[in-house]
């Protein structure tokens, strides 16, 4: 198997990878190399896709202030975010949009030529800076672009992560594979960094693309990484029916309502004061009671929905602001939302949860840091606020990016252990490649992502949940993974069962969270606790992997300023 030497391989080109390895390479600046290896393109990465903003506090002397940015976020969060980790997120902020800006990003601007900021959910304040509603093509290009400056930086496209090697207890590289040919190689790193994204397309109705899916979690996971409150999976209010591309909550932060059958606006009745605008769990569960109490629409194939308004919005904004909301309207629905309502349902959009890390985004396993996404440094707690993701991935993509140069520069490479890269061969080319499958992977597929639709949507309840993991379990045995095609090129049927087979780790580790966290907290609403536990439950779940199956552990929410109270919005 080849070796590739390097410094620190960063897993991932999204916001939070890029953002690491121009870190990594400032850091150690003709002194390090810097792997990124990543399945897709970094242009192809699900970042390009975010819409509608990155907040962070820009004009304090107007109104706003880090105060309010961080209470809104620990709100939000619904009082299960670490305070001190929330703290440094809002403090980094700025300096994130202010070094974009540096180079080159062309934020949208207010009459007076500052950086312009608009609406969001749960922020009290308009302090979404955006270009257009395309805020993550821009910043991934600015950053791209900005990485190919660096020496430092080599770029690994289409090369999949498949495991996480360490030894004498130390993060000692990863095996990768290429999908050009399907050979394997070891990247023999001092430091990585987990950029992979987020768990993406474990639900069928959801904003992610088609290679979101938790191939990360699962790798940190095997290596013996935990993960930490997987049961907050967030549903985006606004999911187009009945493709799922994500209308941008920009375009309630522009005006938009949401209106039942009747033409109410019934989140009036549930968030007086917020509104349309109140944090995305509870706009969820707001348009879900409507449909289930028989105020929302039916499609033709039986699909539940309600409409989303943009008629009174002045057309002039529609166009300027909202512009691909408006080009994905027209071509994916037919409908032009300056004069028709949308058709739109909740739509699995965004996980929480990740591999456990601390506030300087390192993992248990030293040398190995997580970033974006794919972390859980518990700043979103049970609930993320819109708007914060895309610059969270800014913030520790920085963070870690310098911390795993520093380690490379002070630590002495380790070699893996041999056996562990023989077992990965077996696993790849012996058990996937080796016998015909007995069962089609896309309908496995299809059949994990309706389970997890099913018993581990918005509202959860543990007979429900119970049944679903059983399923869940009892598809995985009866499963036998393997690749009908044997080709060594492009073999996207290898990649695919590889992506598969980390599914099934990651959708059980969210329902054993799911049954075992009994409470409702953030987007984790259980009809069978259907209360808030501060008493039982301020603290964060970690899920172990071990040899005798999952195993739980806990850690306590840091809590410096805000006591939890009610959330009303
Ligand atoms: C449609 C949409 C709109 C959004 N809009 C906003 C918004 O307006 N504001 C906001 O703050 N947030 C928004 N979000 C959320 C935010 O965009 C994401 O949370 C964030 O961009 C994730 O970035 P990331 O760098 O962690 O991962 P991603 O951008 O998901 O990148 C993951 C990377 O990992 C690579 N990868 C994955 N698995 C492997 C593997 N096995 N081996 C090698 N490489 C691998 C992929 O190729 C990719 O490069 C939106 C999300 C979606 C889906």
């Amino acid at each position: 198997m080849e070796k590739i030497t390097c410094d620190v391989v960063v897993m991932g080109s999204g916001l939070a990878g890029l953002r690491a390895a121009i870190e990594a390479a400032r850091t150690g600046r003709g002194k390090i190399s810097v792997a990124v290896v990543t399945k897709t393109q970094p242009m192809r990465s699900h970042s390009v896709s975010a819409e509608g903003g990155t907040a962070a506090v820009l004009y304090p002397e107007e109104g706003d202030s880090l105060e309010s940015h961080m209470w809104d976020t620990v709100k939000g969060s619904d009082f299960l975010s670490d305070q001190d980790v929330v703290e440094r997120f809002v403090k980094l902020a700025p300096q994130e949009i202010i070094q974009l800006e540096h180079w080159g990003m062309p934020w949208a601007r207010r009459k007076d030529g500052k950086i312009a900021q608009r609406s969001f959910g749960g922020q009290s304040y308009p302090r979404a800076c955006y270009a257009e509603d395309k805020v993550g093509f821009y910043e991934m290009s600015t950053l791209y672009d900005t990485c190919l400056k660096f020496d430092e930086i080599m770029f690994y496209d289409e090369w999949f992560v498949t495991k996480i090697l360490k030894n004498k207890g130390r993060f000692a590289g990863v095996v990768a594979m290429s999908l050009k040919n399907s050979e394997l190689a070891v990247f023999n790193a001092k430091a990585g960094i987990l950029a992979t994204g987020g768990a993406g397309r474990i639900y069928s109705f959801a904003t992610f693309g088609h290679s979101s899916t938790p191939d990360g979690y699962a790798v940190a996971l095997r290596a013996g990484v935990p993960l930490r409150d997987m049961e907050f999976v967030q549903f985006h209010p606004t999911g187009l029916v009945p493709s799922g591309i994500l209308i941008t909550e920009a375009a309630r932060g522009e005006g938009g309502i949401l209106r039942n059958k009747n033409g109410e606006r019934f989140m009036e009745k549930y968030a007086p004061k917020a509104k349309d605008l109140a944090p995305r769990d509870i706009v969820s569960r707001s348009m879900i009671t409507e449909m289930r109490e028989g105020r929302g629409f039916k499609t033709e194939e039986g699909e539940d929905y309600l409409l989303l308004d943009l008629t009174a919005i002045d057309p002039e904004v529609i166009k300027k602001r909202l512009t691909s909301i408006r080009e994905i309207c027209l071509r994916n629905a037919g409908i032009d939302p300056i004069n028709e309502p949308i058709p739109v349902r909740p739509v699995a959009h965004y996980y929480m949860g990740g591999v456990d890390a601390n506030i300087d985004g390192a993992t248990e396993l030293p040398g190995l840091w997580a970033a974006g996404e794919v972390a859980c440094t518990s700043m979103n707690g049970a609930n993320r606020l819109g708007s914060n993701s895309t610059t969270e991935c800014l913030v520790w993509g920085r963070i870690t990016g310098e911390m795993a140069a520093r380690f490379a520069m002070s630590n002495q490479a380790v070699e893996p252990a041999k056996s562990d890269i023989e077992e990965e061969e077996k696993r790849i080319y012996d058990k996937l490649l080796g016998p015909a499958p007995r069962a089609n992977p896309y309908n496995i597929k299809k059949e994990i992502q309706t389970l997890m639709e099913r018993h581990f949507h918005i509202y959860r309840e543990a007979g429900s949940m119970e049944e679903g993991l059983r399923m869940l379990r009892v598809l995985r045995q009866q499963a036998e993974l393997g690749v009908e095609d044997k080709s060594r090129y492009y073999n996207t049927n290898l990649m695919n069962v590889l992506e598969i087979d980390g599914m099934f780790d990651v959708c059980e580790v969210i329902g054993v969270a799911a049954l075992h966290r009994q409470e409702s907290r953030g987007a984790h609403a259980r009809v069978d606790y259907p209360k808030r536990d501060d008493e039982n439950w301020l603290h964060h779940i970690l899920v172990y992997k071990t040899a005798d199956g999952l195993e739980f552990a806990y850690k306590p929410v840091v809590v410096t300023k805000y006591k939890p109270a009610e959330r009303t919005y």
